[in-house]
């Protein structure tokens, strides 16, 4: 693949559309930090004609469908990413960096998954009836009906690009809303593919809208501003979503947003150490650490605070960066040459700040065709205050810092004095102990002995500058539509 033969186009209306204003962006391969594709930029003209198609859209047949209809059309998309599931993994591979294993594992899979689940979540779904008494005694009966919301505005990042997008594209498209998706400029690559999907499986013009571009000044700022926009959905960094919320207060829209987070892992004595310095590796390392529910903060209770650590450090270690492709590769690199900035600053200010560097802390040799990439070394660190900046914001990078604790309500008080609140993860054999202590945990979700396990069905979303609203099940429905009550009288 190279810059001169992809081009990502907008798609808008049914059609694939150059931008008006005529502006092109490089899509940058993060393992060598090449251009791998350009991309058409929206304007403000073209979002608005992506809004005006989307409403239009919402008046014609689709705003009409009936539940069998939307669940057949879920079903069809999800049949056709699969069919073209080699196509997306490259795609999603490209922007990313991530290994092979990962994209095939996770990110496609996941995809489909997410137009499965809310297919059958809106099959399964009733709506309550009340009957109510009247004074002349015939009586009347209230039920609540849901519509569709309208247009949404769909902004998701970089991390994982399809499973993030899909995640509200499916819950809004069940629900007989349309929809503008405005991808990130980092990884536009899988959301041009959907769009492929969307025509190919028939969908109506104007239901499903993709407009590319960038935040401020660009196309994702037009999409929240537009006045035609009923709701945004978001998926980003909480300055961001701060951004957006005011985006979202003209013309009171609906907004739901989640956000970054700095999550604690406890480990207790009595967990199983193996599992727990896993699950933890996996969790602080994973997709380069650039995942919103990744760990960053280690607590360990004291007698098992050594081999933790070494446990945790060796596996650092066995991480092996490398080519996407390469079987042995399990670490990718981060996302751009901005990003592994910010995070090797961060490397930095924990070193002057005291840090005790138990692995990592820079980056890695790679072979000569991968050197403009955006590598970096798995790093853990102890040993820094726990008001430092490193153990307080959000780094978005293969990194934690463990530190030791003695009892619950020390490490209670240490998980929750931070601004975030995504998720948190529980290690103990104690049963009675973790359901003391999970309702405690200022955090959306907590894992008792694993990380990341997901089913569709349960509410996600973050407390604090983590986030508002919930999404996942029955939680997207609300989200994505609105229950209007019927009252008739007898
Ligand atoms: P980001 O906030 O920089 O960008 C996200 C999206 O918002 C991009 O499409 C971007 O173009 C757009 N955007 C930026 N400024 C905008 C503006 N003013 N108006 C409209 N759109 C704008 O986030 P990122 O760097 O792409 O992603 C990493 C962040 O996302 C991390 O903080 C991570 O924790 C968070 N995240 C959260 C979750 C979650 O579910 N809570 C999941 C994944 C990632």
């Amino acid at each position: 693949m190279d810059s001169t033969n992809v081009r990502l186009l907008n798609f808008i209306n049914g059609s694939f559309q150059e931008g008006s204003a005529g502006n092109w962006f490089e899509d940058i391969r993060p393992t060598d930090g090449k251009p791998h594709a350009i991309v058409s930029e929206a304007s403000r003209e073209d979002v608005d004609r992506a809004v005006r198609a989307a409403r239009a859209a919402l008046r014609g047949p689709w705003g009409r469908t009936s539940v069998a209809e939307r669940v057949k059309v879920l079903n069809a998309i999800a049949a056709e990413i699969e069919r073209r599931f080699d196509e997306f993994l490259a795609a999603e591979v490209a922007d990313t960096g991530k290994p092979h294993s990962l994209a095939r594992a996770v990110d496609i899979p996941r995809g489909a998954a997410n137009f499965r689940a809310f297919a059958g979540i809106l099959a399964n779904r009733g709506a309550p009836a009340f009957p109510t008494d009247t004074p002349d005694g015939t009586g009347a009966l209230n039920y609540a009906v849901r519509r569709p919301k309208g247009v949404i505005a769909v902004i998701s990042p970089w991390n994982l690009p399809l499973l993030l997008m899909t995640w509200k594209v499916a819950p809004a498209l069940a629900c007989g809303n349309t929809v503008v998706a405005k991808p990130s400029e980092e990884t536009p690559y899988t959301c041009t593919l959907l769009a492929e999907v969307m025509d190919a499986i028939g969908l109506p013009p104007g239901v499903f809208n993709v407009v590319h571009g960038f935040g401020p000044h660009s196309a994702g700022a037009f999409l929240c501003e537009h006045e035609g926009v009923d709701a945004i959905t978001f998926t980003g960094e909480t300055k961001t979503g701060e951004a957006i919320m005011h985006a979202a207060a003209a013309g009171t829209r609906d907004l739901s947003a989640e956000l970054g987070g700095k999550n604690p892992a406890i480990v207790f004595a009595d967990a199983d150490i193996d599992a727990a310095i896993a699950g933890t590796a996996r969790s602080a390392f994973i997709n380069c650490g650039q995942v919103c529910l990744c760990t960053e903060r280690v607590y360990v209770e004291r007698p098992a605070f050594e081999r933790f650590a070494e446990g945790l450090v060796q596996a650092a270690h066995n991480l092996v960066p490398g080519p996407p492709d390469h079987d042995a590769t399990t670490i990718g690199p981060l996302i751009s040459a901005e990003h592994r900035e910010k995070v090797i600053a961060a490397y930095g200010v924990a070193a002057s700040g005291g840090a005790h560097v138990l692995a990592g802390g820079g980056i890695p040799d790679m072979p000569e065709a991968l050197t403009g990439g955006f590598w970096i070394e798995p790093t853990v660190w102890t040993g820094l205050p726990e008001d430092s900046v490193p153990v307080r914001e959000e780094i978005f990078g293969p990194v934690c810092h463990i530190a030791p604790f003695d009892d619950e309500d020390e490490v209670l008080h240490l998980a929750n004095a931070s601004s975030y609140g995504l998720a948190a993860t529980l290690w103990t054999e104690n049963l009675s102990r973790a359901h003391r202590l999970s309702p405690h945990i200022e955090a959306g979700i907590v894992w008792v002995n694993t990380w990341n396990l997901r089913d569709l069905r349960t509410p996600f979303g973050g407390v604090k500058r983590s986030g508002i609203g919930r999404e996942g099940g029955t939680w997207s429905l609300d989200f994505y539509s609105e229950t209007k009550n019927v009252c008739i009288k007898l």
